[in-house]
């Protein structure tokens, strides 16, 4: 089911837009099956996890860290990901920034812009994603290539809608402002309950766990 499912979702994905497989809380096996699918693209949102999954699987897969993450969890993550998507405060960012600077490695990441009123504490201010753009000399550890948000966990499709329509006029007023930051061109939007809707704004990439791998047991 997993391979039929990734490529029914990527049929419907448009040429811009990447799937995030988001493995969290499922086995090397359902991951080695999307894997065969051709999917190269994962998504996890635990640090251990992440750290132990890695070495058992094919060394060209692309990992994604979309979790929250502590600054006394950088090294279970920033080995392996290729992109952290979810750059959360200020000061991870900071953390990030040096930890990369020390380390000698560059980042690829997304600032995560706090949706939807309930539930998560996580995620930046539009004042602190605009001021961090305005200042990226400060942070040569990392390369900042756009925005991760999470629409509020409703039925709504109108507040659904409203988070995207938010999350997806900063992203084009910031392309707009400062179009010398060539590699912010990525806006994280949609997961499986949503991504149809995401896709309206102008997602690059979703992050689909629930619709290619089935439920979690938490
Ligand atoms: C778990 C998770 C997803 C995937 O959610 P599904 O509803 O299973 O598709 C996407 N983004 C983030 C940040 C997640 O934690």
């Amino acid at each position: 089911m997993i391979k039929e499912n990734i490529l029914k979702i990527k049929e419907g994905l448009p040429s811009g837009t990447q799937l995030v497989a988001v493995s969290k809380f499922h086995g090397v096996e359902a991951i080695m099956e999307a894997y065969g699918a051709g999917q190269r693209l994962f998504g996890e949102n635990r640090p251990q996890e992440l750290a132990e999954k890695v070495p058992q699987l094919p060394s060209d897969i692309k990992w994604h860290f979309i979790g929250h993450l502590q600054t006394n969890k950088l090294k279970m993550v920033l080995p392996y990901a290729d992109m952290v998507q979810s750059i959360d405060s200020v000061h991870l960012l900071d953390a990030v920034n040096a930890w990369c600077v020390r380390e000698g490695k560059v980042q690829e990441i997304l600032l995560e812009l706090h949706l939807g009123a309930e539930l998560t504490k996580h995620g930046l201010t539009e004042e602190e994603i605009i001021s961090i753009v305005e200042t990226t000399d400060k942070y040569p550890g990392v390369r900042i290539c756009g925005l991760m948000g999470m629409a509020t966990n409703t039925e709504d499709e109108a507040v659904i809608r409203n988070d995207f329509s938010r999350i997806a006029s900063l992203f084009d007023r910031i392309r707009k402002t400062y179009p010398w930051l060539a590699s912010f061109k990525e806006l994280s939007i949609g997961m499986s309950e949503d991504y149809q809707i995401a896709l309206q704004y102008g997602a690059t990439f979703v992050r689909i766990g629930t619709s290619i791998f089935g439920p979690r047991e938490y």
